[in-house]
């Protein structure tokens, strides 16, 4: 029993030096987050993140969950999370509502394994591995005169620090260019490298399935949301037509909106985010109905340390895909861009080593929080 004493929610942000941008089109400016802190009356200190506007998220929470889970013990986690889910299921349960229970999902876990002083993927039946072979996530859009060379020059650099993976952003507005950026990538990697590419949803259905038979020639490993995210019939098409496999579902929410993906296979790979499509709790479930569809399960990253070690724990308990002598166990993104709270919220930072990247051991989600990082970036 851990009796949740408090909520609080840290929204921070932090400057980015070299603005970049992918096809979206938005520029990032900053890098920040909602950063969830939980206490209990027993003196246990629970850390969760919820991904995008980290208002918004702070403000579903401090209005409308942290009152319900006052008092609550931290072991009722999934028990907690339909209340949150079924309390607020009226007003459209996706979204920004899952990204802060997400938040609250991961605190209570942490909690939880704090308090039993076990690393959380024992607490949800234990880790099919102990390191995880990461991908680089990079290769934004930065200096719109030298969109080659900054792509083979960042690429050339990852594989210097140790990576077999690297992920790259594609959707110029001219397939051509795209595809030049990515040969040039890929000559500059070489053939042993892992590709990927990711459109952020800037295609049509035939603009995807042209460019990804280009792409196919490059040993283009996975064609990243080469569509909009609604057009489920789209990705179905899409997927079909290409022998590579199409991933997506970044920006889809719990059990049930990942249903209409799996069940269609409108892709090859799913990848929710553990803080936003419900948080180790769901995308657990969401990996069951993916495994039972025969669809990947390989989760989106973009956070901050805390991000990085839930998905490591989930990580950690996805069976191989399918078990092997030599199986080709899923891929943790390791998202590269500036980001002060991956590189400096765990006091032992989160690091690649040799390609790898190890699932932490500690209780709970395993980091340490270091606090000055919260105050010095602290909005409001
Ligand atoms: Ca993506």
């Amino acid at each position: 029993m851990s009796p949740i004493k408090k909520v609080t929610c840290h929204v921070v942000s932090a400057p980015v030096e070299r603005p970049f941008t992918s096809s979206r089109g938005w520029l990032y400016k900053t890098r920040g987050s909602c950063i969830v802190e939980i206490e209990t009356a027993d003196g246990i200190t629970g850390w969760g993140e919820c991904y995008g506007p980290s208002a918004v998220a702070k403000a579903y929470i401090e209005t409308q969950f942290a009152p319900r889970i006052i008092g609550r013990d931290a072991f009722d986690v999934e028990v907690i999370w339909e209340d949150l889910y079924n309390r607020i299921k009226d007003y459209g349960a996706r979204g920004m509502v899952t990204s802060a229970m997400s938040g609250i999902d991961i605190a209570l876990w942490d909690i939880i394994g704090k308090a039993c002083g076990q690393p959380i993927h024992k607490l949800i039946g234990g880790a099919h591995r102990t390191e995880v072979t990461a991908y680089a996530t990079g290769l934004y859009f930065i200096d719109m005169d030298r969109l080659i060379e900054e792509a083979v020059e960042e690429a050339r650099d990852y594989v210097e620090q140790g990576f077999v993976a690297v992920k790259m952003k594609i959707g110029l507005g001219d397939p051509k260019l795209d595809i030049r950026r990515v040969a040039a990538v890929r000559e500059a990697i070489g053939e042993k490298v892992r590709l990927m590419v990711d459109a952020n949803h800037c295609f049509t259905v035939p603009q995807a399935i042209r460019l990804g038979r280009e792409l196919e020639k490059l040993d283009v490993e996975w064609f990243e949301e080469p569509i909009s995210p609604e057009d489920i019939d789209g990705y179905v098409e899409v997927t079909r037509a290409l022998d590579m496999a199409v991933a997506g579902g970044e920006n889809e929410f719990t059990r049930w909106g990942f249903r209409d993906l799996v069940v269609r296979k409108a892709m090859d790979i799913v990848q929710p985010d553990v803080c936003a499509a419900g948080g180790i709790s769901e995308c657990r479930k969401i990996a069951t109905l993916a495994s039972a569809h025969g669809v990947e399960c390989v989760p989106h990253a973009w956070g901050s340390a805390i991000g990085l070690a839930a998905t490591l724990h989930f990580l950690a308990s996805l069976p191989d895909q399918p078990p092997s002598f030599r199986p080709m166990p899923p891929l943790l993104e390791f998202e590269q861009c500036e980001n002060p709270f991956r590189d400096h919220l765990s006091r032992e930072p989160i690091k690649l080593e040799r390609g790898k990247v190890q699932i932490p051991t500690g209780p709970g989600l395993g980091i340490e929080i270091d606090r000055s990082v919260l105050d010095r970036y602290r909005v409001g």
